[in-house]
């Protein structure tokens, strides 16, 4: 029998948030988490008086639940979801629930294969320039549920995974962006390249005329799925990087010059005043800028924003010069398009240090920028059999170590004043670090190590 209960599956923030939503709307709660939760999750649930387990699932009340949100942690190929699947109960994601509360703010919803979080960043730093009241949600920081919860908003910047679009049903979008589609995560897709991408476009989904669609016309996936009949009515924003000319392109960047034609007069500023560098994040301000356009904000503020932005860490982020030599930590790559970005941003030759988890890579993708840009490369990973049969032959100076410590000395031993050595592994963490973070500050904290060494040498 199907009780009224609310269910939460996963007590990290955004479950913890959508739990707080749900008692704040007088819905009966309960949150269910098969491992630890966190104490100051548990103390907070606790102040709300929310019900809870940990340590595994009470499967029948769980089961009998009117409706179930779900952490985007949780793959849709768990027993217990497969099960709640199977017998056709509602599940959302906890972005899907808040949005029910949040009918008034503005959605600019992003998502992506890769950029994500650096254009939700950039976004919104933009948009706090031009004064709006505006928040992050999505993958990044507090979650959606309990900003509308506790401290709502009149316009919400939210990144968004394939995971949680996986379970979005009326969620509306009022700006969306696509950025790319290019293989990831496809161990959660049957390994099917076209799931995978469907489930990006679902972004698109219950846009409606006066809603915009932003993307990139260079990007194959986007503009394949694009033809298809019923595929968002929001009205479509193309970005180029090439000299595309269709009627919807309205930023471009050609021959070293950004220009957003949206609002008149054009807003036109040099690729080379923008605050990150490499051809991605040429992309990701393309994004932004179209995006602000479509807002409204006035070019003086757009141009400014994408000129003076500070990305979050671990996205080519430049740590130090020592004895000459830049070290950048780009440890958020962990796919193979990610890295690509990063070596083709290179203009330097360049140590790579990459390795780690395989999400079924292929390397061959990678060979004509490493060809041209590495002089050295460091595989750092417990399992490097596959890096030795896709480089070896390739780049003849390569060792494999299996700590962060043991990739800088190597590192320092191999480069020359001139040179670059990047943190760019192409694949996730899991097999040495606890995380992509944890392996970026590793190395941040190495190559600083290194730095007060030169000090207390002099
Ligand atoms: P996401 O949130 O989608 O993972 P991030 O902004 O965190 O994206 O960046 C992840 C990695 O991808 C970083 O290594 C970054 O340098 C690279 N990157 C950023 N933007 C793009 C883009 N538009 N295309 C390809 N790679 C990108």
């Amino acid at each position: 029998m199907q009780s009224n209960e609310y269910i939460i599956l996963g007590a990290g923030e955004s479950g913890v948030g959508a739990a707080i939503l749900a008692q704040k709307q007088g819905l009966p709660v309960f949150v269910s988490d098969s491992g630890q939760i966190k104490p100051q999750y548990k103390e907070e649930l606790e102040q709300y008086h929310i019900p809870y387990e940990e340590g595994g699932h009470s499967t029948s009340r769980i089961l009998s639940a009117r409706e179930i949100i779900k952490s985007p942690g949780i793959p849709d190929s768990a027993p217990l979801i497969r099960q709640l699947t199977a017998q056709g109960t509602s599940i959302i994601s906890e972005i899907e629930f808040a949005y029910r509360y949040a009918e008034d703010s503005v959605m600019i919803a992003i998502t992506g294969s890769n950029g994500k979080t650096t254009t939700t960043n950039w976004l919104y730093h933009t948009l706090h320039n031009a004064g709006l009241d505006v928040s992050m949600a999505g993958n990044v920081g507090t979650s959606l549920a309990r900003q509308v919860a506790l401290e709502p908003h009149a316009y919400y910047v939210i990144e968004l995974s394939s995971f949680q679009l996986d379970h979005m049903y009326q969620f509306r979008a009022h700006i969306a962006i696509l950025l790319n589609i290019t293989p990831d995560h496809l161990d959660r897709y049957d390994h099917q390249m076209e799931l995978y991408a469907r489930a990006k476009m679902r972004i698109t989904q219950n846009q409606q005329p006066s809603d915009y669609f932003i993307s990139w016309i260079e990007d194959e996936w986007t503009q394949r799925l694009l033809q298809e009949p019923g595929m968002g009515a929001g009205r479509r924003l193309f970005f180029t990087t090439e000299s595309s000319s269709s009627d919807a392109v309205v930023a471009s960047s050609l021959d070293g010059q950004l220009r957003f034609s949206l609002q008149e007069p054009e807003l036109v500023m040099p690729e080379s005043s923008l605050a990150l560098s490499g051809k991605h994040n040429v992309q990701n301000a393309l994004a932004v800028g179209c995006a602000a356009q479509a807002l409204g904000v006035e070019s003086d503020v757009i141009r400014a924003s994408l000129e003076t932005f500070t990305n979050v860490p671990h996205r080519l982020e430049y740590v130090a010069c020592i004895d000459g030599v830049d070290y950048i930590n780009d440890s958020k790559a962990t796919n193979i398009n990610s890295t690509w970005y990063a070596l083709e941003s290179m203009r330097t030759p360049t140590i790579l240090i990459l390795g780690g988890t395989d999400k079924g890579n292929d390397y061959n993708d990678l060979m004509s920028l490493v060809r041209e840009k590495v002089v050295g490369l460091i595989y750092l990973t417990t399992d490097s059999a596959k890096l030795h049969r896709s480089f070896d032959t390739v780049i003849p100076r390569h060792e494999e170590v299996t700590s962060m410590r043991d990739a800088i000395a190597v590192a320092r031993q191999m480069a020359k004043a001139g040179e670059t050595v990047l943190l760019s592994p192409a694949c996730a963490s899991f097999d040495l670090f606890t995380c992509y973070e944890d392996r970026g500050d590793q190395f941040r904290a190495e190559v600083l190590a290194l730095t007060q060494e030169g000090k207390s040498n002099q």
